[in-house]
């Protein structure tokens, strides 16, 4: 797991995973695919996620590596407290995100 975050942490360095944010995603099985972080393929049996950055950047994760993606793609922004969001609304924002297919 350490090394997969240092993966993702040294794509993101390099270019070869987008720092922008993914304003729709979609879900679903996977079809043999190589996941853009970890770049292990992406079997039936396993859940992918799909989606396209800000600036068209298209992306395909496997569910662990997305989050992992998601959580180091934007340091700063996780610096920023979550205390001045409501409870409530985090658990919104999580399911419309997660439920957008
Ligand atoms: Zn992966």
């Amino acid at each position: 797991m350490n090394s997969l975050r240092q993966l993702v942490r040294e794509k993101l360095a390099d270019g070869r995973l987008p720092h922008d944010s993914i304003p729709r995603v979609w879900g679903g099985p996977g079809n043999g695919e190589s996941c853009h972080a970890c770049d292990e393929v992406i079997p039936q049996a396993a859940f992918i996620i799909d989606g396209i950055s800000a600036s068209g950047w298209g992306i395909q994760l496997h569910v662990q590596c997305f989050s992992i993606w998601d959580a180091g793609r934007a340091p700063d922004f996780r610096l920023r407290s979550d205390d001045e969001a409501t409870r409530g609304d985090e658990a919104r924002r999580v399911e419309g995100r997660w439920m957008s297919a």
